[in-house]
């Protein structure tokens, strides 16, 4: 690698610690001497005045503590650490915390996002090593404390991080595929490019189904079966934003298919629908607007937005109103070729499955906002609806599908041929 090669990868490298917020902590060496960890259980004791949170580990890893506001959480960054835990375990809150999450946040990077009732002090952190029949343990303590000493202390972690990342370069390059080299071919040549991206994942679960089906993993499988369905042709050229179960901010997602310069766009997702909706059933397809098709939709675009709340990614601060209005602009052009496939996807999936009625909808998703790739939403159905459960789980359906969904792309790509011709 030259130079310039150099240089272009510090740049992507700068360019991924902006739009995703990654923490500069960790080192390769550093997870991999850690690998094989093994988080067993935690608990929570002690009430609205002091809460301990602690969790049993085989063995003693380092860590990295932070804080976020709006809604107020606390992070606790790990090596590789394996989490075998009852799943539900984080969902009963007690004292000053309301819930807890754990995942692989990133290769080699495993994280605890820890909901608080409110502004909490750290007033001990620390790690116990393994002995006397005891197991090593992370035991974190907070006691309450103001909004006002709250945001002083989160002002302070980013000055000590802005510090640490003049030193250091980004690591967490691994997640992602690796950057394509640019291709001499001629333009006209070039297959059509489709990003799969299966929801959530890591950390985050997306929602969870009366019989415990996680979409992050249903998702995960569906898409898989789509791509191989996809490559079947040899026309088309498939990739993922993840092919494992990791956790990928929003923004990265889009990134990834901008950079590589996509065609089109497919998140996939299976839905939960709120209490009081249980009988839901159905598919629906979502294109990207300000405004809302309805309050369901609104709803439920806020729901997936949450996506980076739930992982703890710090979220830039930065105003971003000339981005904005500049991608409002090539974003029209783009939508009409996403309100195009959303239709031929919908008039292929009728005759496979049950849709929603108005099967077409749109609201305000972050993972659309490609302003130059059409992309587009699927929700596959209600994974809070038991019967529709067991059907999104059978490896039948999700083949059915994803056939249909990929004739669907196909003859997109005849209609419309490739988007980005560079
Ligand atoms: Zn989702």
């Amino acid at each position: 690698m030259g130079n310039r090669g150099l240089v272009s990868l510090q740049l992507i490298l700068f360019a991924l610690t902006i739009v995703t917020g990654w923490s500069v902590t960790t080192t390769t060496a550093y997870s991999q001497s850690y690998s094989g960890t093994v988080a067993k259980s935690a608990r929570l004791v002690g009430d609205g005045l002091r809460t301990r949170f602690v969790v049993d580990l085989s063995r003693s890893v380092p860590f990295n503590l932070f804080t976020l506001q709006d809604p107020y959480r606390i992070v606790v960054d790990l090596p590789n650490v394996s989490f075998q835990m009852p799943p539900d375990i984080g969902n009963k809150g007690r004292g000053l915390v309301s819930a807890f999450r754990y995942g692989l946040f990133a290769k080699g990077k495993s994280r605890i996002v820890i909901d608080v009732t409110g502004p909490v002090k750290i007033d001990k952190s620390f790690v116990l090593k393994r002995g006397s029949g005891q197991p090593a343990r992370f035991v974190l303590d907070l006691i309450p404390t103001d909004r006002t000493t709250f945001i002083q202390e989160l002002q302070k972690q980013k000055q000590r991080q802005a510090q640490k990342s003049k030193t250091k370069l980004p690591v967490k390059l691994a997640t992602l595929p690796p950057i394509p080299k640019p291709k001499s071919s001629p333009r006209a040549k070039r297959k059509p490019l489709v990003f799969i991206d299966p929801g959530h994942g890591g950390i985050d679960p997306g929602a969870v189904g009366s019989l415990g089906t996680r979409e992050k993993t249903v998702v995960l499988q569906f898409s898989r079966l789509l791509k191989k369905e996809l490559e079947k042709s040899g026309q088309l050229r498939v990739r993922m934003t993840r092919n494992t179960d990791v956790f990928v901010p929003l923004k990265s997602r889009t990134a990834l298919a901008r950079r590589q310069k996509a065609d089109l766009f497919l998140s996939i997702h299976a839905d939960s629908a709120p209490k009081g909706y249980r009988k839901a059933r159905g598919a629906t397809v979502y294109t990207l607007s300000e405004k809302a098709s309805d309050l369901e939709a609104r709803q439920l675009a806020q729901r997936e937005n949450r996506s980076d709340i739930i992982a703890g990614v710090q979220l830039p601060t930065e105003s971003q109103d000339i981005a904005d209005i500049l991608i409002d602009l090539v974003q029209r052009e783009t939508k009409n070729y996403s309100v195009s496939f959303a239709n031929l996807l919908v008039g292929r999936l009728k005759n496979e499955i049950v849709l929603r009625k108005d099967p077409v909808r749109f609201a305000n998703f972050q993972v659309l906002k490609a302003p130059d790739v059409p992309s587009l939403l699927v929700e596959l159905g209600y994974l809070s609806t038991p019967q529709e459960e067991k059907l999104i789980r059978s490896r039948d359906w999700q083949r059915k599908v994803a056939r249909s969904v990929a004739r669907a792309i196909e003859t997109y790509f005849k209609r419309h041929g490739i988007r980005n011709p560079y």
